[in-house]
């Protein structure tokens, strides 16, 4: 099985990259960030939690995007392997994942990096805003934290992944096309 991570700070393009992604290589999208709003829509007790910390910006508890994570791996047949989006975001949740897949022998095989300047976060997510309507893209201080967020937590992974050689760092700026061939390229080295 082939694990991969898509990261990249908020606005990045993840989603719609990882779209491509899954269907030309056969894995299943795990979106922590999609997943945590199937939970807020449900209204679960774990939704109404998240709730208010995504509102502000803040990220979720280690322990439940790290559930949701085992969860879907277990109970996902048939795929060539996994793309995580969103997850991880932080170091223990980096040490979770790697726990998880050793317990079934299992590593990440790439981190696949789509970088883009934090003055182009704010402008994409401002359009997203526009035709999907999250409530965590509507306010321009909910954005800058979790601009700060990602600068704050997620980025040290950055370190995290370099060390272990399995970190692909790919230019977002571009057509949504010139994006996904970058990300192509690599992704056929595996
Ligand atoms: P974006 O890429 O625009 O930040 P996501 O859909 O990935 O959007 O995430 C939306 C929000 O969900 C995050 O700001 C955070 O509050 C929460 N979230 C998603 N994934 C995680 C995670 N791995 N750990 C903690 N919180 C998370």
């Amino acid at each position: 099985m082939k694990y991969y991570v898509l990261f990249g700070p908020p606005g990045a393009g993840k989603g719609t990259q990882a779209t491509a992604m899954v269907e030309k290589y056969n894995l299943h999208h795990i979106s922590t960030g999609a997943l945590l709003r199937k939970e807020i829509a449900a209204g679960t007790e774990l939704g109404l939690q998240a709730k208010s910390l995504i509102e502000k910006g803040c990220l979720v508890p280690d322990e439940v995007v790290e559930g949701m994570i085992e969860s879907e791996f277990k109970s996902v047949k048939g795929v060539d392997g996994f793309l995580l989006d969103g997850f991880p975001r932080t170091l223990p949740q980096a040490e979770a994942l790697d726990a998880i897949l050793a317990k079934n022998a299992e590593e990440v095989t790439a981190t696949v990096s789509i970088m883009i300047p934090d003055a182009m976060i704010m402008e994409r997510i401002k359009g997203r805003a526009l035709k999907e309507g999250r409530a965590d893209d509507a306010s321009e201080d909910v954005i800058n934290n979790r601009i700060a967020t990602y600068h704050n937590q997620t980025e040290p992974l950055i370190e995290y992944y370099r060390k272990s050689e399995k970190y692909h760092e790919i230019d977002g700026i571009g057509t949504i096309e010139e994006v996904r061939d970058r990300i192509f390229n690599v992704m056929n080295k595996f």
